[in-house]
């Protein structure tokens, strides 16, 4: 079983599109995997088809162990893959866990006893560095971080990339960075591709090869509650996912 965080601090960048879209993609190729939803939005949980104002339990329960992660999950009906969801509740999480013991591992911990159900687990990172973050960090093999080809994206890395550094340095000495995704990508725009060439330049195979392009049926698909990649599998932006699972398991060997 190997645990990717899809992370990146800014919001709306296209980490839920990416988790939700890996996910079914992965599933499609055969892959068993489950999805952690860590942002208190609920995005990934209502993009799945799971509706994250009726959860009995969520990943909430699952960090302040009242719940396992066998008695939390649940199916994404059209998606392939198992779910843990998130709502609001979750926001209450963070202070709650800042007075327990090992409130950093929390999440590692509870995946560790269905360490032989799954492939892969994707776990969606609010857009902060925070503990909850945190707890995805301490979990992960690896983080997978979405990205515009903006004139500030690569300064708003940094922060991540210190983070993640110091989360290997002394809570995680599995953690590394596994790619870059490039995402919302439009070629007709000179300055997506300058972005994309420095990108490559600086970072060189932490590059992932495949490009996400901005594809509106990326965006309209949520609002069926599924991934853009059971949506209209025949759209640009469902094949450019596909092809971008196959890429992550590819790479992973
Ligand atoms: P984050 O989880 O980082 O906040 P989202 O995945 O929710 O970002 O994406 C932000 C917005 O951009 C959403 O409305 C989403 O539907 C849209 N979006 C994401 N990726 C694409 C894409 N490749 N093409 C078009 N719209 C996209
Ligand atoms: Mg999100």
């Amino acid at each position: 079983m190997r645990i990717f965080c899809v992370a990146n601090q800014k919001g709306g960048v296209g980490k839920t599109t990416t988790t939700v879209n890996l996910a079914a993609g992965l599933a499609q190729v055969g892959q068993r995997v489950l999805v952690v939803d860590l942002d208190p939005q609920g995005n990934a949980t209502m993009g799945s088809g799971v509706d994250k104002r009726q959860l009995t339990l969520s990943v909430y329960d699952v960090l302040l162990e009242s719940a396992s992660i066998a008695e939390a999950r649940q199916s994404s009906p059209k998606g392939g893959y198992a779910v843990i969801g998130a709502n609001r509740e979750l926001a209450g999480a963070e202070v709650e866990l800042v007075r327990l013991e090992h409130r950093e591992k929390r999440l590692r911990r509870a995946l560790e006893a269905v360490r032989s159900d799954y492939d892969f687990v994707l776990i969606d990172c609010p857009p902060s560095l925070s503990l909850l973050t945190l707890n995805g960090l301490c979990a992960a093999h690896g983080v997978v971080v979405p990205m515009q080809c903006e004139y500030f994206a690569l300064e708003g890395l940094s922060d991540l990339v210190n983070t993640i550094k110091q989360v290997h340095a002394n809570l995680n000495s599995d953690l590394q960075i596994i790619g870059l995704l490039r995402v919302m990508f439009d070629p007709r725009i000179t300055l997506q591709q300058q972005v994309s060439e420095q990108l490559k330049a600086h970072f060189g195979d932490k590059v992932f090869n495949t490009v996400i392009p901005r594809n509106v049926r990326l965006a309209e698909a949520p609002s069926y509650g599924q991934p853009g990649v059971t949506f209209d599998p025949a759209s640009k932006g469902a094949l450019a996912f596909v092809e971008f699972a196959k890429e992550m398991v590819q790479r992973l060997g």
